[in-house]
C-alpha cells in the first residue's frame, strides 16, 4: 500500500477501482532509407496498416461522424498513392513515407481559404496517428474505448480528451500535471467526477490495473490498499454522499443571509445536459454557459441552426437567466477540426474574443443563434477576455449587424438583450470604471484573472503554489470590479472557480458580489454557508481582508470570521 498526496483537489468526491493508465505514445517515425529488396515488404506493411485502420474505423464510424470522416480519409487513394510513391521512388521506409505524405496533405488543407477544408488537416493527422500506431505495434486504446469501470491515470489530459471520455466507464481521474483551475479540472467539477491534478509521482507509482482509492476530497491516492483501509473509505464515501444529498435537498431555498441579503447562486455549464441537471436541482440561473464545448465536441464549427437549437432549449429550461459566453477557445482549448498555428504563449495569444473578432463569420453564426434563442427566455450575452473598450465596441458592432439582419429577415429576438463581459484581464480591471459605463453586467473570471494578475500559468504544476486567488492583488481587483459595477448600477457576478470555493464565500459576500456562479456540485454547500452568515459581519470581515498585503493575512482574517 502506498499513498500520494496533493494539496488542492480538483473535484471533490471518492472513487475506488482499478487504474487505467493512459501512456504517452511516441508516434514519430523511425527513419531510414531502404534498399530495393525491402520495397515490397514496406508496401505490404502499409497495406496491412490500412486494412486494420479501415476495419477499426468502420466500427467506430457507426457511432460518430468524426470517425466516418476518418474512414474516408484512410481509404483516400491519393494518400495511399503518395505513401507508396515515397516508398518506391524515394526509398523511404514506410513510417517516414507516411509521416511525410500525411504532413504534405495536412499542409495543403491548412493553406486553404475555406474553413471546412482547413479543418480536414486535423483529420489527416488523426488518421496518420492511427496508421502509425498500427505500424509501430502500439495499442490503439484511447479514451473513447475504455471498458469496465476504471480510475483514469494520465500524465496530462486536454479538455477535449476529457469531453471525449466515456463517462459510463470513468469513476474518476488523476493526472500528474495540471492545476486546479485548468480546464480539465473545471470539466471534472462540472461532471461531478472525483479528480486530482498535479499529483507528483503518479505515473511512476501507479501501474495499470492497480487497485486505487481516489480520495479527491482530502487530496489522496492510495495504491493497492489493505482491507481495513478499503472499509474505512467505504464508510467515508457513504458519509460524503449522505451529506451531499442533505445539502442538495436545500437547493431550492433562496440564498438569503441571516440578516436578509439575497444573492444569486447560479451554475456554470458546458452543455445542455448540465443545464437539465441544474434545472432539476432547482438552480434558477446559469451564470456561465461555456459555449466552447459545443464547438469542441463537434466535427465542424457548429452552424447557426445547430447552436440555436441548443441555446433555445437551454433558455426554455432556465427561463430566469441564461448567460451565454461567446466562444472561448485557444489557450489550452483546441478544436479537433481546426489547426491553430503554434504559439509560444497560447494563454497570451489567439484566444477567446480575439478569435471571434478575426473569424467574423463564425462569430456572426454564434451571435445570431444566441439572439434567436433570446426570444425564448432571459438570455444574456457575455464576451470573454476583453482588454479594451475598442474590443467591446467591435464585438457590439458585429452584434448590431446581426440584429439588423434578423430584423430585416423578420426573425424574432430580444432587441434589448443584455450584454456583459468577463472581467479576467488586468487591463479590464484597470479600466473597469470606464467599462462599467458600456456594459449591462460584469462577471469576474478569477481563473484567468488570477493567472494574469499574478503572471502564474493556471495549469503549471511547478508554480501551482503561487497560484492563489487569496493574493491581495486579486482580492483588491475583485473589490474594485464590484465597486465599479455598483457605482454604475450594474450587477457583478463571478463565474471563476473562486465563486465555488467555500473559503472565499464570506469574503465575496462581504465585498458585495451579487451573483455566484459555479460548478453544480458546489452550489448546495455555498448556498448553505450564505444562509448561515450575517451580511453585515461579512462586510466588516471583507473590508479588513481587502486592506492587507499578504496572502496569509487575508486567510487569517477569513479564518477568524465568526457570525457572533
Ligand atoms: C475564468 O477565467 O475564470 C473563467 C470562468 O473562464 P475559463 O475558466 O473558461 O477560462
Ligand atoms: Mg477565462
Amino acid at each position: 500500500m502506498k499513498a500520494l498526496n496533493v494539496e488542492k483537489t480538483a473535484s471533490k468526491g471518492f472513487a475506488m477501482g482499478n487504474a487505467y493508465v493512459l501512456k504517452k505514445q511516441d508516434l514519430s517515425a523511425q527513419t531510414h532509407r531502404i534498399g530495393a529488396d525491402e520495397v515490397d515488404k514496406e508496401i505490404e506493411k502499409y497495406q496491412d496498416a490500412i486494412k486494420t485502420a479501415v476495419a477499426q474505423l468502420e466500427e467506430l464510424a457507426k457511432t460518430s461522424d468524426i470517425f466516418a470522416a476518418h474512414l474516408e480519409m484512410a481509404k483516400d487513394p491519393a494518400l495511399y498513392d503518395g505513401v507508396i510513391h515515397k516508398i518506391k521512388t524515394d526509398r523511404l521506409n514506410v513510417q517516414l513515407a507516411l509521416e511525410n505524405t500525411a504532413e504534405e496533405f495536412a499542409a495543403i488543407f491548412d493553406s486553404m481559404e475555406d474553413e471546412y477544408m482547413k479543418e480536414r488537416a486535423a483529420d489527416v493527422r488523426d488518421v496518420r496517428d492511427r496508421l502509425m500506431r498500427s505500424l509501430k505495434g502500439i495499442s490503439q486504446s484511447t479514451l473513447k474505448d475504455i471498458e469496465g469501470k476504471v480510475i483514469l491515470i494520465a500524465e496530462d489530459l486536454t479538455p477535449s480528451d476529457t469531453s471525449n471520455m466515456n463517462l459510463d466507464h470513468v469513476l474518476g481521474f488523476a493526472t500528474e500535471l495540471g492545476g486546479v483551475t485548468s480546464h480539465v479540472a473545471i470539466i471534472a467539477r462540472n461532471m461531478e467526477l472525483p479528480a486530482l491534478v498535479g499529483v507528483k509521482g503518479l505515473m511512476e507509482h501507479v501501474k495499470d490495473k492497480d487497485f486505487i482509492i481516489l480520495d479527491a476530497s482530502n487530496g489522496q491516492i492510495i495504491i493497492n490498499p489493505d482491507e481495513t483501509t478499503i472499509e474505512k473509505y467505504r464508510i467515508l464515501e457513504e458519509e460524503y454522499k449522505k451529506r451531499k444529498k442533505e445539502l442538495e435537498s436545500m437547493s431550492s431555498l433562496p440564498a438569503t443571509t441571516v440578516d436578509g441579503r439575497t444573492v444569486k447562486i447560479y451554475a456554470n455549464v458546458g452543455n445542455l445536459e448540465d443545464v437539465k441537471k441544474a434545472a432539476e436541482r432547482g438552480i434558477d440561473g446559469i451564470g456561465l454557459f461555456r459555449s466552447e464545448f459545443l464547438y469542441m465536441e463537434n466535427t465542424h464549427f457548429p452552424t447557426e441552426e445547430e447552436q440555436f437549437e441548443v441555446y433555445k432549449q437551454a433558455a426554455i429550461l432556465c427561463p430566469k437567466e441564461l448567460i451565454i459566453r461567446t466562444l472561448d477557445i485557444g489557450g489550452d482549448k483546441s478544436l479537433p477540426y481546426y489547426t491553430f498555428d503554434h504559439e509560444d504563449n497560447p494563454f497570451l495569444g489567439w484566444r477567446a474574443i480575439r478569435i471571434s473578432l478575426d473569424l467574423e463569420d463564425v462569430f456572426k453564426a454564434q451571435l445570431r443563434a444566441i439572439l434567436r434563442a433570446s426570444a425564448f427566455g432571459n438570455v444574456k450575452i457575455m464576451y470573454p477576455m476583453i482588454i479594451s473598450q475598442e474590443e467591446l465596441e467591435k464585438a457590439n458592432d458585429v452584434l448590431s449587424k446581426c440584429k439588423q439582419e434578423l430584423s430585416s429577415e423578420g426573425i424574432a429576438f430580444d432587441p434589448d438583450i443584455k450584454v456583459g463581459i468577463m472581467v479576467e484581464t488586468p487591463a479590464a480591471v484597470l479600466c473597469i470604471e470606464n467599462l462599467a459605463k458600456h456594459v449591462d453586467f460584469f462577471s469576474i473570471g478569477t481563473n484567468d484573472l488570477t493567472q494574469y494578475v499574478l503572471a502564474v500559468d493556471r495549469g503549471n504544476k511547478k508554480i501551482a503554489n503561487l497560484y492563489d486567488s487569496f493574493h491581495p492583488a486579486v482580492v483588491q481587483s475583485i473589490k474594485r470590479i464590484i465597486d465599479a459595477g455598483h457605482a454604475e448600477g450594474i450587477e457583478v457576478g463571478m463565474c471563476g472557480e473562486f465563486a465555488g470555493d467555500e473559503k472565499a464565500t464570506v469574503l465575496l459576500l462581504g465585498l458585495g458580489l451579487d451573483e455566484f456562479s459555479m460548478s453544480l456540485g458546489e452550489t448546495a454547500n455555498i448556498k448553505n454557508i450564505i444562509r448561515n452568515t450575517s451580511y453585515e459581519k461579512a462586510k466588516e470581515c471583507a473590508g479588513k481582508a481587502a486592506s492587507v498585503y499578504t496572502i496569509q493575512e487575508v486567510k487569517d482574517i477569513l479564518n477568524s470570521f465568526t457570525n457572533e
